[in-house]
């Protein structure tokens, strides 16, 4: 009889964004611990980060102001998966679920996952946010001007229209991660 071992290499996907949140408990390590959890996450990596920036709160303004980031990520876990993971980060990093937009000690959002388009219970792809928030598309456009956003087209095209642009909470370039 013969037995073949089949070697079944699962490959990775690219074009996948993770947006990262935090205003207590030094946000700036959150974010930097989380973009090391997500490097950890087997068939998983981190390709590129956008830097942190500086926000304003979004919804309750007696807050700590935010420190966001966006990381550009290759993985062979599926969009669910994935959710599943980086709710697993936020968990390890004792996010509470205090009040709507409120105060966290880290947030991790799927803004895209390459082209797809996801309407789950659970999970929607790309982020509903994308484009209305800047501390997401400064971020994002920050490591890809050129983006384009499935069903919305050119990031910088639908941002500079402003006919989506609902909010600005006046989002500021603060260093690079180390
Ligand atoms: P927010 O990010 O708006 O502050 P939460 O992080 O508390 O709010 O929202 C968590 C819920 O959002 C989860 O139950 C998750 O299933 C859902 N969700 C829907 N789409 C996404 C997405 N693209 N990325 C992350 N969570 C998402
Ligand atoms: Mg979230």
């Amino acid at each position: 009889m013969n037995v073949f071992s089949v070697n079944k290499k699962t490959a990775r996907v690219r074009g996948i964004y993770i947006g990262l949140g935090s205003n207590i408990e030094n946000p700036y390590l959150q974010i930097k611990n989380a973009i090391a959890a997500l490097n950890k996450i087997p068939g998983t990596a981190v390709l590129m980060n956008s830097g942190y920036f500086k926000s304003k709160p979004m919804g309750p303004e007696d807050q700590p102001d935010y420190v966001n980031a966006v990381v550009e990520i290759e993985t062979i876990l599926n969009a669910e998966e994935l959710l599943k993971n980086c709710q697993l980060i936020e968990k390890q990093q004792g996010r509470i679920k205090q009040r709507h937009w409120g105060e966290r000690t880290i947030d991790l959002d799927i803004l895209l996952y390459a082209d797809q388009q996801i309407k789950a219970d659970d999970l929607i792809v790309p982020h509903p946010g994308i484009c209305s928030r800047d501390f997401v598309y400064m971020p994002l456009l920050k490591i890809n001007p050129e983006l384009k956003i499935p069903g919305k087209g050119i990031l910088k095209i639908v941002v500079e229209s402003a006919v989506d642009k609902t909010s600005d909470f006046a989002c500021q370039f603060a260093g690079n991660i180390e």
